[in-house]
């Protein structure tokens, strides 16, 4: 961990996934919990449970309700959530995100999300871009086509020269570290706290936070810039 300028070159591109990394997702679980008629609490503790199990997220609405054809209120979901917003924003993003273009680094942000939530993201104008949604890559998280269509779309740097930083461990670090990328481990989020790596893999940096993240970068690249 903390790796410094003698573990080899650092990266100098970082991607972003969106999801519990740039965006804080309660308001996408306390409007379904509203929508399907229980609490936030129990909507967000059959999360967990669903997560610590390896289960996807249809098995928590298959648990609370079973009877219901809750992707018919999908629809219903998204006119009451409005896309993303300013508060929807962790709040070490910014700060984060300008200190790494500050620094030289070039930004990227690229998630598995629809192809309506590229235009929300850009319209928060944050430092750096392209963003880029799975939808319009026409591949998701962790198909290694999704890392391969990142890369094509930023002019295929070496794998070694990108570091994605992801919540998830089966979505973000496995398939990013089978492709020779440098990874960054963001626990946080329901996948963040809940899931766990085999112990063969290491991810370059495992952090709580994106607070430490261009500090870290700047020793990594030997304060050279
Ligand atoms: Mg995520």
């Amino acid at each position: 961990m903390n790796p410094e300028a003698d573990d080899g070159p650092a990266p100098d591109t970082v991607v972003f996934d969106v999801g519990e990394v740039l965006i804080d997702e309660s308001r996408v679980w306390q409007l379904w919990a509203e929508l399907i008629g229980v609490s936030p609490l129990t909507f967000g503790a059959v999360l967990g449970a669903a997560v610590s199990q390896g289960e996807p997220v249809a098995a928590v609405f298959e648990h609370l309700v079973p009877n219901l054809d809750w992707p018919r209120l999908e629809d219903e979901h998204e006119r009451r959530y409005g896309g993303f917003g300013e508060a929807d924003l962790y709040p070490d993003v910014r700060p984060c995100l300008e200190a790494l273009t500050n620094l030289g680094l070039r930004v990227v942000l690229a998630g598995n999300q629809p192809i309506r939530r590229g235009p929300q993201l850009e319209a928060l104008g944050l430092p750096g871009g392209p963003v880029l949604t799975s939808e319009q890559l026409g591949h998701a998280k962790p198909d290694p086509a999704f890392f391969a269509a990142v890369r094509d779309q930023l002019g295929n740097p070496e794998p070694q020269t990108l570091l994605y930083v992801g919540d998830r461990a089966d979505n973000d670090v496995l398939p990013a570290v089978a492709l020779g990328w440098r990874t960054c481990w963001l626990r946080r989020g329901p996948w963040g706290q809940l899931q766990e790596l085999p112990d063969e893999i290491e991810p370059d940096l495992v952090l709580e936070g994106l607070g430490e993240l261009p500090t870290l970068l700047e020793t990594w690249r030997g304060g050279s810039g």
